[in-house]
């Protein structure tokens, strides 16, 4: 989708740190991180602008996304970890391309707002 920063980032176009690429996954390190890992999971393709967006014709990718999360959080050895898709502007939502933080490496058990 044009002017879409994370189509951006699949395409090349913009520089991502990326930790796990496959056809339809690829996930990358946010760029201004709110933990010590902060990993952001996304289909490749613009199939979502949020969650509110999910529905039988795109849930598989969004179901490959998790697989992705529970393997690269093996991978890079995040054990205790929190996955937030924040949905709509009030939510904190700024880039609407779907996507999965995935936040780590510090002790998140306090607060979850
Ligand atoms: P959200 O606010 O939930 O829409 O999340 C968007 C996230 O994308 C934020 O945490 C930003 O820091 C992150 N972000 C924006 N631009 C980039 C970029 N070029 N590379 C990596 N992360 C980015
Ligand atoms: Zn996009």
């Amino acid at each position: 989708m044009a002017d879409c920063i994370f189509c951006k980032i699949v395409a090349g176009e913009i520089p991502s740190t990326k930790v796990y690429e496959d056809e339809a996954v690829v996930a990358f390190r946010d760029v201004n991180p709110q933990a010590p890992e902060h990993i952001l999971v996304i289909p490749k393709e613009h199939v979502a602008c949020g969650v509110c967006e999910i529905n039988a014709s795109n849930a598989a990718v969004i179901g490959h996304v998790f697989e992705v999360i529970a393997k690269i959080t093996k991978e890079l050895g995040i054990q205790d970890f929190r996955v937030v898709s924040n949905n709509g502007e009030g939510a904190g939502q700024t880039v609407p391309h779907i996507h999965f933080h995935v936040l780590g490496g510090r002790d998140l058990s306090v607060t979850m707002g």
